[in-house]
């Protein structure tokens, strides 16, 4: 839609940011505006209408993305966090970055089989997702779907998620 494209255009390319080499897209300027924010919430939620009973979004952007979709969707917001921010006893996953390794951390904050759709803002190799996923998975609640803002083609997320949930992207880089 010309909506959609207009909030495509907002999204900002850094060069070699965090490091020589890489373009980091800068979606924040699409959060920033309202009307551009109630667009991608709504245009994330749109496949998986009457799917899910909650919407994790993982640290930290995928929260921003996450409680404005939570709140379009009137379902709560599940917070999958970097290890060590939680409180109480948590779920965690470790997994693969291309340096060292990373880990996700989920609270038992919702029901054994809740549906849970997943979201962020940028898929790139998918480690992230994956993680999360398996995390939703480990707390005995239901992925259902995965709805991230940009997909960066070519770094194979796609593929490393498998098609064994519906993957929706608004978005390619
Ligand atoms: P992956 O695990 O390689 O798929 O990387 C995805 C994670 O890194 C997401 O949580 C993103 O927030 C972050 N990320 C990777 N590349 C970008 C980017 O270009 N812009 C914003 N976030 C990014």
């Amino acid at each position: 839609t010309t909506e959609l494209a207009h909030v495509e255009a907002q999204i900002v390319e850094i060069p070699d940011y965090p490091q020589p080499g890489v373009i980091f897209r800068d979606v924040m300027p699409v959060l920033s505006d309202g009307e551009a924010l109630r667009t991608v919430a709504k245009a994330l939620l749109a496949p998986f209408a009457g799917q899910f009973d909650v919407v994790a979004g993982i640290e930290a952007r995928g929260f921003l993305l996450a409680g404005a979709a939570a709140t379009v969707a009137n379902v709560g917001l599940v917070p999958i966090r970097k290890a060590g921010k939680l409180p109480r006893p948590a779920a965690s996953v470790p997994y693969q970055l291309e340096y060292g390794t990373e880990e996700v951390e989920i609270q038992r904050d919702i029901a054994p089989g809740t549906r849970v759709l997943v979201m962020d803002d940028v898929l790139a190799t998918g480690g992230t997702i994956a993680a999360a996923i398996e995390l939703v998975r480990k707390i005995d609640a239901l992925p259902t779907g995965i709805a991230v803002l940009m997909e960066l083609d070519g770094l194979g997320g796609r593929e490393a998620l498998g098609d064994g949930l519906p993957l929706h992207t608004l978005f390619h880089g």
